[in-house]
């Protein structure tokens, strides 16, 4: 890359980052009403309005508590503001080419940190987050295919179903929830729009971080003389960092 290159990518990043921000700060208010709705237990129903005094919450501000009796829901403060703050930034810098691409890379990440609160908090990845995601990205992948040609919609639908094949056998051999799949071939069927190398460094690059947190908690657990019980890592954030990290790799 030329020194010009580097300075006019510089110069329009500017005025595009303070708005990612922006954008990234208003999306979390919905997202914490999402996360406090979905990180239920399986088996359990919905938590459609506040345990506490039942007001319906579907925003919620950064200190993540009710507005009605001032109950904690969900992720703590700023928690989820500081993270969608962070992807919308990284989106915007990961951005070209074609709006719709763009745009789906946009509602992966929005749908993504929902997801990576629920799965964090309580090991799943719900249908009623994953199957949307993979919905709105396959959409608007099929709008983009047109002016790619053929050969990057097979590798798109080749990659979803590679990484989510990987992840359909984790789920069989009980390593992972059900819910993974669909998040498997969506960010699958993403990365693989910017190359075989991007798809595949995304699922290399999700398993490394996840193992590293893994052995991380269990070197803490043993330095505080805790029972180690294998590597209990949520899966679903690190595919989500991993897909990123590659994006912006890439
Ligand atoms: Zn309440």
């Amino acid at each position: 890359m030329s020194v010009e290159e580097v300075e006019v990518g510089g110069a329009s990043m500017v005025p595009v980052v303070p708005v990612a921000a922006l954008v990234g700060l208003l999306a979390a208010a919905p997202l914490r009403g999402l996360i406090a709705r979905f990180a239920v237990p399986e088996g359990e129903p919905w938590c459609d309005g506040c345990p506490a005094c039942g007001r319906t919450v579907r925003l919620l501000p950064p200190t993540g508590r009710c507005p009605g009796c001032r109950e904690r829901l969900g992720a703590g403060p700023w928690a989820v503001e500081a993270v969608a703050v962070a992807v919308a930034v990284a989106v915007a810098y990961a951005a070209d080419g074609l709006v719709v691409v763009t745009l789906a890379l946009a509602w992966a990440a929005t749908l993504g940190v929902a997801l990576g609160f629920v799965d964090a908090r309580v090991r799943r990845l719900p249908y009623r987050l994953t199957v949307p995601l993979l919905g709105g990205v396959t959409a608007l992948l099929l709008a983009a295919a047109p002016s790619a040609g053929p050969a990057v919609a097979l590798r798109c639908l080749l990659a979803a179903l590679a990484v989510g094949a990987v992840l359909e056998l984790a789920v069989w051999l009980g390593a992972l929830g059900p819910g993974d799949s669909p998040l498997g071939l969506a960010l699958g069927g993403l990365l693989g729009w910017y190359g075989w190398s991007v798809a595949l460094g995304g699922l290399f690059a999700a398993m490394v971080l996840a193992g590293l947190w893994g052995t991380l908690r269990a070197l803490a657990a043993l330095a505080r003389r805790r029972p180690v019980r294998g590597l209990d890592v949520p899966v679903g954030p690190f595919l989500l960092l991993g897909a990123l990290v590659a994006v912006l790799a890439r």
